[in-house]
């Protein structure tokens, strides 16, 4: 399994490329405990924003907020794959599903470890 330094990653019905610049290949890669992700599942890494490029089917994705209505979780509205979210922990980072990487196998990664998301610190602060 080799990450390139310029990676492709797809949607499941090939409507949505993203472009990713990985210079340190997959960081963080890791699973979520917040209400969201637990149902999700998916393994995410960590890219910063200017380096992911949405070069095909930026119309075909939906918005997805809940909660604080922070971060910006991203799916196609055809095959409803979740390829990547804007990150409330790091408003300058974006976080991309390992899955839809090309040839990538994100099975090959696990373990990961568990992000303490339910216990995010963003929901602390104001309490
Ligand atoms: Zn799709």
């Amino acid at each position: 399994m080799e990450v390139k330094k310029v990676h492709i990653a797809k949607c499941h019905c090939g409507a949505v490329e993203l472009e990713l610049r990985l210079p340190n290949g997959l960081e963080d890669p890791r699973r979520c405990s917040c209400s969201m992700c637990r149902k999700r599942g998916a393994i995410a890494a960590s890219v910063l924003l200017e380096n992911l490029k949405i070069t095909k089917g930026e119309e075909n994705l939906t918005l997805y907020q809940f909660n604080t209505m922070t971060a910006k979780h991203y799916f196609c509205k055809t095959c409803g794959i979740y390829t990547h979210h804007q990150r409330r922990s790091n408003p300058h980072q974006f976080a991309i599903n390992v899955a839809c990487l090309e040839g990538i196998n994100a099975y090959e990664l696990e373990p990961v470890k568990i992000y303490d998301g339910i216990h995010h610190p963003k929901d602390s602060i104001d309490l």
